[in-house]
C-alpha cells in the first residue's frame, strides 16, 4: 500500500491551479512561435505575437493569462493500492481547487444553479472523473476549462453508415460555426464511439491525450493530421482575423460502440492551454 497525505494533495492541487492559469507552458509558447512563423497575413501574425506577449507578461507578474480562469476539470486514476491519509480524496481536491482560486486571485466562475445563477464564490464544485486502476499510483490530470470554447462544443449521434466522411464533415461544420467565439487558435478534441455520455467524455479527455498512455494508432494519427490541415484552410485564423492558424491541434480518442450507433463529440479548447498532470 502507498500512503499519500491529504494535505499533500490539497497543496499540490492549489499550487497547480495557480500555475496553469498564470504560467504558459513551453509547449504553448512554441505553438505561438510556429504560428507566427507560418502566418503571412500580417494582422494574424500580429495577433499571435500579442497572444504570446500576453502569456509572457502573465508569467512575469503571476496574473492569469485570461480573465476566464475556467471550470476546474480533473481526471483521477486511483491505484487500488493507494490510501489517502487524513481524509477523503474528493474533499482534498475541493479544498485544493478552492484555495487555488482564492489565493491566486483567480476569477470565480461557477454558479450554484444554472437557472438562479448565484456565484458559489470559490469556483466550486470542480468536475471530477474517476477511474480505478491497478497499482500504487495516484495520477491527477487537471484542466482549467474556459466557457467560450466549451460553449462551441457539439455532440452528434450519427448513423454508422456516415463513417469517417460524416465524422470529418461534422468536425469541420462545428469548428466553422464556432468561428472566432472559442478564441482561436484552438485545440479540437474529438471523441468517436462509446455512447451518448461516454463520447462527450472521450472528446474532453482527447484534449489532454498526451497525459495518458494511449498506444499510437497510425490510422488515427493520419485522420488527426488530415483534419488539422482541412480545419486550417477555413481561414478563421487567430482570434478570427483570418489566416492559416485556426487550429493548433486535433486529438482523437475512440472506444467501442453499439452496432447501431456512431456517437461523435467535438470538445474545443481555446488558445490558452492550461493542463497539468500530477503523479503521487
Ligand atoms: S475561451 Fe479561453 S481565451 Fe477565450 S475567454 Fe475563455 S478562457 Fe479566455
Amino acid at each position: 500500500m502507498k500512503r499519500i497525505s491529504f494535505n499533500n494533495i490539497v497543496n499540490s492541487i492549489k499550487d497547480s491551479v495557480i500555475e496553469i492559469n498564470c504560467v504558459a507552458s513551453k509547449e504553448l509558447l512554441n505553438k505561438y512561435d510556429t504560428g507566427i512563423m507560418r502566418e503571412n497575413n500580417e494582422l494574424s501574425k500580429k495577433v499571435l505575437i500579442n497572444l504570446k506577449q500576453n502569456a509572457i507578461i502573465a508569467k512575469e507578474k503571476m496574473i492569469p493569462i485570461c480573465q476566464d480562469t475556467g471550470t476546474a476539470v480533473l481526471f483521477l486514476e486511483i491505484g487500488t493500492e493507494v490510501v489517502i491519509d487524513g481524509g477523503f480524496i474528493y474533499d482534498a481536491i475541493y479544498e485544493g481547487v478552492k484555495l487555488g482560486y482564492q489565493e491566486g486571485y483567480l476569477r470565480k466562475s461557477i454558479v450554484d444553479n444554472p437557472l438562479s445563477r448565484n456565484n458559489t464564490g470559490n469556483n466550486l464544485p470542480p468536475i471530477i472523473h474517476t477511474k480505478l486502476v491497478e497499482g500504487d499510483t495516484l495520477s491527477i490530470v487537471l484542466l482549467a476549462k474556459g466557457a467560450g470554447s466549451e460553449n462551441m462544443s457539439a455532440i452528434k449521434m450519427m448513423a454508422p453508415s456516415e463513417g469517417i466522411n460524416g465524422i470529418e464533415k461534422f468536425v469541420l461544420e462545428t469548428v466553422k460555426n464556432a468561428g472566432s467565439n472559442p478564441c482561436p487558435p484552438i485545440t479540437v478534441g474529438v471523441g468517436i464511439g462509446s455512447n451518448f455520455e461516454g463520447v462527450a467524455l472521450l472528446a474532453k479527455k482527447a484534449l489532454v491525450k498526451e497525459f495518458f498512455e494511449i498506444p499510437e494508432d497510425p490510422n488515427i494519427t493520419k485522420i488527426e493530421k488530415d483534419l488539422k490541415e482541412k480545419l486550417n484552410l477555413l481561414n478563421i485564423g487567430p482570434q478570427g482575423f483570418g489566416g492559416k492558424t485556426s487550429v493548433f491541434d486535433v486529438a482523437i480518442l475512440m472506444e467501442p460502440c453499439h452496432i447501431a450507433s456512431l456517437p461523435v463529440a467535438v470538445n474545443i479548447n481555446c488558445h490558452v492551454i492550461r493542463h497539468k498532470k500530477l503523479v503521487f
